[in-house]
């Protein structure tokens, strides 16, 4: 089992296959970094199974396949195959911009992927396409279907931005709501990378939206494996709020990160890293589970967005972390 230094246990793995995308979402990437990180410096589908086996050894039995875009990177399938013959019980999830879904949804359900979560902010065609900065909501629709066809259990993430999607949100939630996808809507973390003057919406101003049509909701017992509060309206539908900025949101953090250069991330907020790239490409199976438990003891008790004083932005990009 793995505990961090605050006590608590560790169960969950992200790993980031790329950096790069398609989209340029506002609140992540608006502009093309100028330089891609070249691809000799990424740790391969091999070294990175590597390790994972390393983590599914020590007690992670979460993983969740991101990005940037992670179907960008070609063999997707067969790395996920690779992780479900080592441990078909793992919980295997991918998430992603949907705009790839349609041509590959089927076949990562055959690989062994078990869910996925979709990013949607918006119906509304022109304000997804200003969001991701192209025209992107028909495909991403599409893509939605084939992965609901092929099986896939399927979230939805929406991130609320102020003045952009702040009017669109019911229409997601109940798009969400008819299919019998659960939604998050994620807060707005500020970070150095998002469009400059990109605000988000907190959760009251979030709930102050969905009651505008759901005037009863109820808080509903909270999962402390899950990163969202969620809340039951009509009918039993349930909606998530993921509140970065509340002062105890990181109280049950059970998460790591593994990008694809091979750094060991662990906490979204902070810099902090360690690299497992030389480990796994010596095949020191023992040295990249030492770093594992060593980045554990240095996961910080919290975030900083939580913090009241300032308005904390952070320097890490979304698009390495994998979110
Ligand atoms: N490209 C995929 C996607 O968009 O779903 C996977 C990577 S993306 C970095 C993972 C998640 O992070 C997405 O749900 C996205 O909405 C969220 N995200 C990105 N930037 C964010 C920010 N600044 N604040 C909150 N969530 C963010
Ligand atoms: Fe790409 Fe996802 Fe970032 Fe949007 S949120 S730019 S889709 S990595």
């Amino acid at each position: 089992m793995l505990i961090d230094g605050y006590g608590r246990k560790v169960d969950y793995l992200r790993v980031s296959v790329t950096e790069r995308c398609n989209f340029r979402c506002q609140y992540c990437m608006p502009e093309k970094p100028f330089s891609w990180v070249p691809k000799e410096n990424l740790l391969s589908y091999e070294d990175l199974f590597k390790f994972i086996k390393v983590a599914i050894d020590e007690g992670i039995t979460k993983v969740r396949i991101t990005g940037g875009e992670p179907l960008l990177r070609e063999g997707l399938d067969e790395f996920i195959k690779m992780i479900y013959d080592y441990k078909n019980d793992i919980d295997l999830a991918l998430t992603t911009n949907g705009f790839l879904l349609p041509k590959v949804a089927q076949k990562l359900k055959d690989a062994g992927l078990k869910r996925i979560n979709v990013s949607l902010d918006s119906m509304k065609p022109d304000v997804a396409a200003k969001i991701a900065q192209k025209n992107v909501l028909e495909t991403v629709l599409k893509g939605i279907q084939a992965a609901d066809d092929a099986g896939l259990k399927i979230k939805i993430n929406c991130v609320p931005i102020q003045g952009i999607n702040d009017g669109d949100l019911l229409e997601v939630l109940d798009f969400c709501k008819d299919k019998g996808y659960p939604i998050r809507f994620i807060e707005f973390m500020e970070n150095q990378h998002a469009k400059d003057g990109a605000k988000g919406l907190n959760s009251d101003a979030i709930k102050k939206i969905v009651s505008q049509k759901y005037e009863k909701f109820d808080e509903v017992p909270r999962d402390t494996s899950s990163p969202a509060q969620y809340y039951a309206i009509e009918g039993g539908y349930q909606f998530g709020i993921i509140e970065p900025h509340k002062d105890d949101f990181c109280a049950a953090c059970n998460r790591i990160r593994l990008t694809a250069e091979g750094f060991l991330i662990p906490c979204l907020y902070f810099e902090d890293a360690m690299s497992i790239k030389d480990a796994v490409r010596a095949n020191k199976v023992d040295e990249a589970a030492a770093i594992l438990k060593k980045v554990l003891e240095t996961k910080p008790e919290k975030n900083k967005w939580s913090d009241k004083d300032d308005n904390e932005t952070s320097t890490r990009a979304f698009y390495e972390t994998g979110g």
